[in-house]
């Protein structure tokens, strides 16, 4: 029987790894699992039962009422309430980079989505699937871009969502964000020995789109 194919797209944020992985589910009939919406939504609860995310016993206790579904479409469910856009706000991403340091959570998500992904052909995005989610994943990819380029590419998104930008702000807030992602002590992001790069700095969403349907070729002729 023909073996699933795993695909894990690592790097760091607003470098277009979503996107990426989004389009390339859709041509490929492939899962898209999108972890970070995860730690997103693990920061969205806390904030709705206004517990501190600095008090990591705090946050790991809220677990139990916690309950995310990731459907096909790319919605994101939070106890079935739709929280797609809501987990978008700045103040979000701040926070998932604060409880995505914190073991019981990544414990706690990193099981959910080792169980989603031997569901069939699968593509995730995040900071640890080819080091530590799925290190057997047939394609690793680790996806960068400047950071000038990473924070002109969010304000763009916050401005078609309607939300405030500044893109000052956006560049400090997506260097901090590294920083902590890179530095913490559990599943820092890092590359895996054995993932490939690809810079999007100087490509356009289709020419990585291509980039990433080639290697994916080559995987499945072996
Ligand atoms: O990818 P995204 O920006 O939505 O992720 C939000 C935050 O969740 C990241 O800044 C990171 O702290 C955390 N994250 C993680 N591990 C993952 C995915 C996301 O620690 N696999």
């Amino acid at each position: 029987m023909k073996k699933n194919i795993v695909v894990a797209i690592d790097g760091p944020s607003a470098a277009g790894k979503s996107t990426i992985a989004k389009l390339v589910a859709k041509k490929e009939g492939f899962i898209y699992i999108d972890t970070g919406a995860m730690y997103r939504s693990v920061a969205c609860y806390c904030r709705m039962q206004n517990v501190d995310l600095n008090d990591e016993k705090a946050v790991a206790d809220c677990l139990k009422d916690i309950r995310i579904q990731l459907t096909q479409d790319n919605k994101v469910f939070l106890n079935d309430e739709d929280v797609t856009e809501k987990i978008r706000t700045d103040e979000v991403s701040r926070g998932s980079s604060i409880v995505s340091q914190y073991e019981a959570i990544r414990k706690f998500l990193v099981d959910s989505q080792r169980e989603m992904a031997a569901t069939g052909n699968v593509i995730l995005d995040g900071r640890d699937i080819g080091t530590v989610v799925l290190p057997d994943a047939d394609l690793k990819i680790y996806q960068i871009a400047s950071v000038e380029t990473r924070a002109l590419r969010r304000y763009k998104e916050n401005i078609e969502r309607g939300l405030e930008a500044d893109l000052d702000t956006i560049k400090k807030e997506i260097e901090e964000r590294d920083y902590q992602d890179m530095n913490r002590t559990i599943s820092p992001l890092k590359k895996a020995d054995d993932a490939i790069v690809v810079d999007t700095s100087q490509l356009s969403l289709d020419e990585v789109v291509e980039v990433v349907l080639k290697l994916i070729s080559k995987v499945k002729e072996g």
